[in-house]
């Protein structure tokens, strides 16, 4: 899954970042509200943690921005105490919960569970397809009765694939959603990882799942 933290105190952002990229997130941050809202509009994020106090665009105006262009990526904004009458405000705007700064990331983290776990999002139970069980909030992957041990990148492509079953998925897809902004898209980055992936997954006596889609990209089905 891919968050995009937008927030101007580089240590909040640094802690955000670190906390969600040990949940198997791919994190994208911005240090304004301009280059903020720019990302938001630009890709499609499963999460957006918006600090309200920002140079350039306050979150509020990130927050229309986001919802006038028509995107409905949840959007959790980071608050202090003395902006009480800005939240009510913020979420007529469109964003979806708020976290009063100082915060832990326990609080953060299950107030994101809760908005990922709307139906329209991800849900939180396992990804069944034929014999490989993926469970995202153990981090666990099985095939049958084994135990496939992944990478946190080899994972988060799984999911990515499982969740996508049956479409073709280019490469520039791919990129986009499982690798974060500063990835070359030149390299042959996704090709191994997608290598690696079917060796582990592909256990004898099972059926093969991914396969290449000649000039188009990859497919799990
Ligand atoms: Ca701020």
């Amino acid at each position: 899954m891919k968050a995009l933290i937008v927030e101007d105190e580089p240590k909040i952002a640094q802690f955000i970042q670190k906390s969600l990229q040990s949940e198997y997130f791919v994190v994208d941050c911005a240090p304004d509200g301009e280059k903020g809202s720019y990302l938001a509009r630009l890709h499609d994020y499963d999460i957006i943690i918006l600090d309200n106090m920002l140079p350039y665009k306050t979150g509020l105006e990130v927050c229309k921005e986001i919802r006038n262009f028509g995107k409905n990526t949840p959007i959790i904004v980071l608050s202090v105490q003395t902006e009480v009458n800005q939240r009510i405000t913020l979420l007529n705007a469109g964003a979806d919960d708020y976290l009063m700064k100082p915060f832990s990331f326990e609080e953060l983290h299950a107030r994101m569970r809760a908005l990922l776990r709307r139906p329209q999002h991800v849900s939180s139970d396992d990804l069944v397809l034929d014999t490989l069980v993926l469970n995202l909030d153990a981090h666990t992957v099985r095939r049958g009765e084994h135990e496939v041990h992944l990478t946190r990148k080899e994972f988060m492509l799984l999911y990515y694939l499982m969740k996508h079953r049956g479409n073709v998925l280019s490469r520039g897809t791919i990129m986009e959603h499982v690798w974060d902004m500063n990835a070359d898209p030149f390299s042959n980055t996704i090709e191994s990882h997608i290598l690696s992936l079917r060796k582990k997954i592909n256990i004898e006596g099972h059926r093969k799942l991914i396969t290449t889609v000649s000039g188009r990209g990859y497919k799990i089905e």
